[in-house]
């Protein structure tokens, strides 16, 4: 599971350092030197004509500084580099770094859609000591955007219910954003109940993953099934159903995903 390594501290103020790493988004896409992840060292940087004041700091990876920018939707990659999706990067890039990516990806794109204020439309600066930009007309601050999303896996004795989301092939647990002024457990509850028709209880807190696709932090539960007729809504969730320990499972959520983890703890073989 992706999760920010040991090694990581954050940094709110830029970093001397012969070869930062660079990480420069282009929407969900990550410039990459060819064969290899991110940018490293200030060449890279110069030669896709990043100016080093245009990024925002991100941390300390094992002493190495990272920063971040997300690049307008035209641009283009130098020669001998290349935009690539993050996603492609899912078991083939170190977990840790990617996790360190995953929250440049957010820092960026927070700094590029805030620098006008959204109250008055003043120009904001970044507010010393935080991550914050804070508008200089009428002191407005903004913080990045964290969307709590949450995911439960419902057990039925030893059988667990999964679901294929009406926009792709996978299989997994359910799940959905809050909505203002919900509790986690109101909206499992709620989400339950909309996406398939059932009631549970005894909900359990198993973990959490930050998902920068755009900015949702995903808190997983297990619930136990408490009644209710298996109904699939066919708007969010296509199909739904249950599965018994030793059935053939379907395709699933990413191994680097909490979805993965939550779904495998909980399977008896
Ligand atoms: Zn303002």
């Amino acid at each position: 599971m992706i999760a920010t390594p040991a090694d990581f501290s954050p940094l709110l103020e830029p970093r001397e350092h012969p070869t930062p790493v660079t990480f420069a988004f282009r929407g969900d896409e990550i410039l990459v030197a060819e064969g290899g992840f991110a940018l490293s060292g200030e060449e890279a940087c110069r030669a896709n004509a990043i100016a080093p004041e245009s990024t925002v700091p991100v941390g300390l990876l094992g002493g190495v500084y990272c920063r971040a920018v997300a690049l307008p939707a035209g641009a283009l990659a130098a020669p001998g580099y290349a935009f690539r999706t993050l996603r492609s990067y899912f078991g083939t890039a170190d977990d840790g770094l990617l996790a360190v990516a995953f929250r440049g990806k957010q820092v960026a794109e927070w700094a590029r859609t805030h620098r006008f204020c959204g109250a008055c439309g003043g120009a904001t600066q970044r507010m010393p000591g935080e991550r914050a930009m804070t508008c200089a007309t009428c002191g407005h601050a903004a913080y990045p955007r964290v969307s709590p999303a949450m995911m439960v896996l419902v057990k039925r004795g030893a059988d667990i219910l999964l679901a294929r989301h009406a926009r792709g092939p996978r299989w997994s647990a359910l799940a959905g954003f809050l909505e203002a002024g919900e509790s986690l457990e109101d909206a499992i509850h709620r989400e339950v109940r909309e996406e398939v028709g059932l009631e549970v209880k005894d909900l359990r807190y198993f973990a959490s993953q930050s998902w920068p696709f755009p900015h949702s932090l995903m808190v997983a539960f297990t619930a136990e099934f408490a009644g209710g007729q298996l109904r699939p809504d066919r708007i969010e969730v296509a199909e739904a159903r249950w599965f018994a320990p030793g059935d053939a499972l379907p395709e699933l959520a990413p191994p680097q995903s909490v979805a993965r983890a939550l779904i495998e703890a909980n399977l008896s073989r």
